[in-house]
């Protein structure tokens, strides 16, 4: 009885066979490599190096493990890369999860829990977001989230897999102990860039267009701790396997905090001057994203514990001074 991660070599998805293989379940990575890490699988897990797309693989991975469910984070998932370079985000993304559900259909295997994003939402009207308010994606990375979803609800009406679907916001932080992290090459998320400048890796942080509608200028996001983000998988897994029906929850804090105000609670976190420069804004980038996150708690019973970006920053920080260079330390 195997729940199988695909892309668990990842940052989110080692978190997430991490805290499986705590709570006792019986975990499998499928992971290519492209951006994930050997290091960061649980050594209690097996691991299966190959990629989602190529399908005599995957079906050989089935044969071998009994799966009783998937979570999916095996994807691309940069909004700005995705928008110089559509066409590998199509290809891996939207074709990998095509594949993967092919899969899952010949196997018998019922339930999945993806790793979709706020992305899907675009610029909303309002905030907080809630999962009902329309998605019109502004980026590539955001419309193959979407399509991804909808991919899965006509294989649940035509094949009985049933699905959750997660909209992240903002993932940041670093399991307690600082032994496993994000380590992105190149990195180009705000919590590690802002470490970096910290740890004298890099000079200044560019803080991408000070002229949004905001309170400073700079956009606006919600942080959620990648081990409060696992913990609500796995509560989606255990709806899945209690006969939920499909569900989309967001997952975040509920609270927006501005590019600057993560640069002052880093600062404050590291005690380390953190040198900024303006620059242009960055293509897709929406102005402000908070989550509405009374869904997960209303159905899944979710309650994140670490709503305090200055603990986010801190965990983020333990890993970082451990693995100054990421895995390759
Ligand atoms: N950001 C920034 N400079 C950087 C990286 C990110 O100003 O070097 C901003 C970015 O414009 C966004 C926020 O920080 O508003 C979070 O970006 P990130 O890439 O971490 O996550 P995303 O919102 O794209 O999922």
């Amino acid at each position: 009885m195997t729940v199988l991660v695909l892309g668990g070599a990842g940052y989110i998805g080692s978190h997430a066979v991490d805290q499986l293989i705590d709570k006792g379940y019986e975990g499998a990575v499928v992971d290519n490599l492209q951006t994930g890490h050997r290091e960061a699988v649980h050594e209690k897990a097996r691991f299966y190096q190959g990629d989602i797309r190529d399908k005599d693989f995957l079906r050989s991975v089935f044969e071998k493990e009994r799966v009783t469910a998937v979570l999916h984070f095996a994807a691309n998932s940069l909004v700005g890369e995705s928008m110089e370079t559509p066409l590998p985000y199509l290809n891996n993304n939207i074709h990998g999860t095509q594949i993967a559900l092919e899969v899952m259909e010949e196997f018998g295997v019922k339930n999945i829990v993806f790793s979709s994003s706020a992305a899907t939402y675009g610029e909303p009207k309002r905030v907080p977001i809630t999962e009902e308010m329309p998605t019109k994606p502004e980026s590539t990375y955001g419309d193959t989230k979407l399509i991804m979803e909808k991919m899965m609800k006509w294989c649940d009406i035509a094949y009985g897999i049933k699905y959750v679907s997660l909209r992240y916001f903002n993932v940041a932080g670093a399991k307690m102990d600082g032994s496993i992290g994000e380590d992105h090459e190149p990195e180009t998320h705000l919590v590690p860039i802002i470490l970096q400048v910290a740890l004298g890796q890099r000079e200044e942080l560019s803080i991408f267009g000070n002229d949004y509608n905001t309170k400073d200028g700079t956009c606006v996001r919600d942080y959620i701790h990648v081990v409060d983000l696992i913990d609500a998988h796995i509560l989606a897994l255990e709806y899945l396997q209690n006969g939920g029906d499909s569900n989309i929850f967001n997952l975040g804090s509920s609270s927006g905090f501005s590019v600057m105000q993560m640069v002052r609670a880093a600062r404050q976190v590291t005690g380390r001057e953190i040198k900024t420069k303006v620059v242009e804004r960055r293509a897709g980038d929406p102005s402000t994203l908070i989550a509405s996150s009374d869904k997960a708690r209303n159905i899944l019973g979710w309650n994140p514990k670490y709503t305090d970006v200055s603990e986010i920053i801190a965990t983020a920080w333990k890993w970082h001074q451990g693995y100054p260079n990421g895995y390759n330390d």
